[in-house]
């Protein structure tokens, strides 16, 4: 990935960084067609060539037929540094390279027909390893993607941020059922019924949703949605926060899977950074 140096590259930069996010979120057709369809199934995406492509975490449009439904999801079957990963035998990492600057803003929540998304105001950014990721949303998995000694949690959380160069990193916060939780609860209390606007959030604070130790996992990986591009730097945190099972059952009711296997580490290496 080049630098771009002039404002015309780096428009056109933050347009793939969208694109990018399009797919990973699918906010763009999907939020379209939950308003005019009435209905959660819109599971569509646009292809390079500009019409829609239906996948889903299920059957003949699932995880195991990504890769095959799109010339663009390629990544999803050929890549070999896909997300998730299962979490074992991570290495000492170090210090944390990574320093986390959000802030409070308004937010609206939407169902993109994949999950449920909450798209934050500007100003919030991370620095990871050196370099500049501004925080666009978060969305919500059910059961967690990203396993530990291959157990999953209930839910986890994929905090979404891109850098000028259009690289993304994503932070992951696994959910555990315990105490119900009042910032999940605001959030689900916005989630839009179909056709209805996107949800408002004043004054959201996402700081909110971070566990309280900041050690965390960093391995270089993927979108775990198609095109499934490897341009993620992923940071999963070690420490979980607390939910209600009520609050999962709650997600669960209209999001009983979304979250795409476990993929093959390959040569990667998982580090741990304290
Ligand atoms: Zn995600």
């Amino acid at each position: 990935m080049h630098i771009p140096e002039t404002p015309g590259a780096i428009s056109a930069v933050l347009v793939a960084t969208v694109a990018a996010i399009a797919l990973l979120a699918c906010q763009t057709d999907a939020a379209d067609d939950v308003a005019t369809e009435g209905e959660p199934d819109a599971e569509h995406e646009e292809s390079a060539e500009g019409h829609e492509v239906h996948w889903s975490y299920e059957g003949d449009t699932g995880p195991a037929m990504w890769g095959s439904l799109d010339p663009s999801f390629a990544a999803c079957h050929d890549g070999v540094r896909q997300s998730p990963v299962d979490i074992a035998g991570a290495v000492d990492g170090g210090e944390s390279e990574l320093e986390i600057r959000w802030q409070a803003g308004d937010a609206e929540v939407i169902d993109n027909g994949h999950t449920i998304v909450v798209n934050v105001a500007e100003g919030s950014a991370i620095s990871l390893e050196g370099r500049e990721f501004a925080l666009l949303q978060f969305h919500f998995h059910h059961p967690s993607e990203h396993t530990v000694e291959g157990s999953a949690a209930p839910i986890d959380i994929h905090f979404v941020h891109a850098a000028a160069e259009g690289d993304l990193a994503v932070i992951g916060v696994f959910l555990e059922a315990g105490e119900a939780d009042p910032t999940i609860r605001s959030i689900w209390d916005a989630i839009p019924s179909a056709g209805e606007a996107p949800g408002a959030l004043a004054a959201f604070d996402p700081n909110a949703l971070l566990p309280e130790g900041g050690s965390h996992y960093r391995y270089p990986g993927s979108l775990t949605t198609p095109g499934c591009s490897e341009i993620v730097s992923w940071v999963v945190m070690a420490d979980s926060i607390a939910v209600s099972q009520e609050q999962v059952d709650a997600f669960a009711a209209i999001y009983p899977m979304n979250a795409r296997p476990v993929q093959p580490l390959n040569e990667r290496t998982i580090e741990l950074k304290q």
